[in-house]
């Protein structure tokens, strides 16, 4: 009979798929390392069952132990598979933002999960950061895998990622291109194939534009491809950056592109790292000779995402996709940008008397709150205020004129995307006060009825 014991016992071993479609133009042999075809549906099973073994070994997680860490993803996922499979208990500690979908799939798989703020910072002892250090303290028999720093995370791709490429290509790779999110998978491959090639493999990785590792003079900017990246100066120590020869930096909307052109044309139906990843895959081999064999690894699936990257209306909304018919709301923007600077704005320190004084100048109603100075992502607006409320809150004396905005902030605005019709905006705006508007994600102006309305009149 031909079966394995458990479901664990299928991590790992996952194929090389040929890439024909978008690989037009190019000469060399490019394959993707399919990652989802481990048992939790990414590559993360991996290092899941490694940073286990190794607890288990060092006495760090006995018989009835309680596995506790941040984390709302793939590493949950193998960590939960594991657990079970092993008996202990799992708490996964979320940010709020976390899909109920990625939630529930955490149950589904026997985890406990704790949902934490994500409005608060990293120090503060409500932040999902925090409370999974206080959980792994206090709960008797805890132990905290933590991904970023566990150098089994690693260790398991030296083990096992990098010797499965070397001996699937038939010691033939030339080059490997990884995306890097902890810097396990990246390291622990790269160290393995450099070792077993004496150093003749290229080893190059691949991040978000706005991330550090392709830029670590940058300031980081948040970028929407999730699972990859860094957006502050902090290296992993999971991360180990003398195996990796370049960082090539994608952009989100090149990413998603390749995202669903992987679903579409080459039949894999794959995360949105994966696109980023073979955007660089793509870039590297296009001037290689025939003979070179690029691997790029694809670590999940796509099913995750089919709210995101796959559906029109998102791609739409984020400035990634314009709409098929009619005018866009581009037009309009140019139209108001001869008249006033892009994004008109304020910061959470701002006093309530500046917020109200610039409402006034511009002749604006509303004033988006943003995190950092332009250009800025979408992450970066933490919400908005308008003038007549806080002139309200003022005259009732609910507010100072010299109380930061941050004390009276109203919600994140309705987005819309440049390519969308002016339609829309229109539609939207019946019942908005004002849209903020999305080009590959950046906010980049902010109108309402008054704009639409003068734009038609012209
Ligand atoms: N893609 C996805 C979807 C991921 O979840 C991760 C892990 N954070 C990565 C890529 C990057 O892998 P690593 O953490 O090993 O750098």
């Amino acid at each position: 009979m031909k079966f394995v014991n458990n479901v664990t016992e299928l991590i790992g071993n996952t194929p090389l798929v040929k890439l024909n479609k978008v690989t037009a133009g190019i000469k060399c042999t490019v394959l993707a390392k399919v990652e989802y075809f481990n048992p939790g549906g990414s590559i993360k099973d991996r290092i899941a069952a490694k940073m286990v073994d190794d607890a288990e070994a060092k006495g760090l997680l006995k018989p009835g132990g309680t596995i506790v860490e941040p984390t709302s993803g793939n590493t949950g996922i193998g960590l939960a598979l594991v657990a079970q499979q092993r008996g202990y208990r799992c708490i996964f500690v979320l940010p709020d933002k976390v899909a109920e979908d990625k939630r529930n799939t955490l149950v589904a798989y026997g985890a406990e999960i704790v949902v934490c703020p994500t409005a608060v910072a990293h120090e503060d002892p409500q932040s999902y950061y925090s409370v999974s250090d206080r959980l792994a303290r206090e709960i008797p028999g805890a132990w905290k895998p933590d991904q970023y720093s566990n150098l089994n995370g690693p260790q398991s791709h030296y083990e096992a990622t990098g010797p499965e490429i070397w001996a699937d290509t038939d010691q033939k790779v030339t080059h490997v291109v990884i995306g890097v999110g902890t810097g396990g998978t990246i390291s622990g491959t790269g160290r393995y194939l450099k070792e077993v090639s004496h150093g003749a493999v290229k080893v190059i990785g691949c991040d978000p534009a706005g991330s550090i590792y392709s830029n670590p003079e940058g300031v980081g900017k948040p970028y929407l491809v999730e699972g990859v990246g860094r957006g502050d100066d902090f290296l992993p120590e999971a991360y180990n950056a003398s195996v990796v020869d370049t960082v090539i930096p994608v952009p989100d909307r090149q990413s998603f592109e390749m995202t669903r052109r992987l679903a579409s044309e080459e039949g894999l139906l794959v995360g949105p790292s994966c696109g980023m990843a073979v955007v660089a895959a793509l870039e590297v081999a296009k001037d290689l000779p025939e003979d070179a064999v690029v691997v790029v690894i694809l670590p999940d699936g796509g099913r995750g995402y089919l709210a995101k990257v796959f559906n029109d209306n998102w791609m739409r909304s984020h400035g990634f996709m314009s709409a098929l018919e009619g005018e866009k709301i581009e037009k309009l923007l140019e139209l108001k940008g001869k008249k006033l600077p892009a994004l008109i704005h304020v910061h959470p320190d701002d006093s309530v008397e500046t917020a109200i004084s610039i409402c006034r100048e511009f002749d604006v109603a509303v004033l988006p709150v943003l995190l950092a100075e332009l250009p800025v992502r979408i992450g970066q607006v933490t919400g908005s205020v308008t003038e007549q409320d806080l002139v309200e809150k003022v005259s009732a004396g609910l507010a100072q004129l010299d109380d930061p905005v941050s004390k009276h902030l109203g919600p994140k605005p309705v987005i819309v995307g440049i390519g969308e019709s002016i339609e829309v905006a229109r539609d939207l705006l019946k019942t908005e006060s004002a849209l903020l508007v999305l080009s590959d994600g950046e906010p980049v102006g902010l109108i309402t009825s008054h704009d639409v309305t003068d734009y038609l009149s012209k």
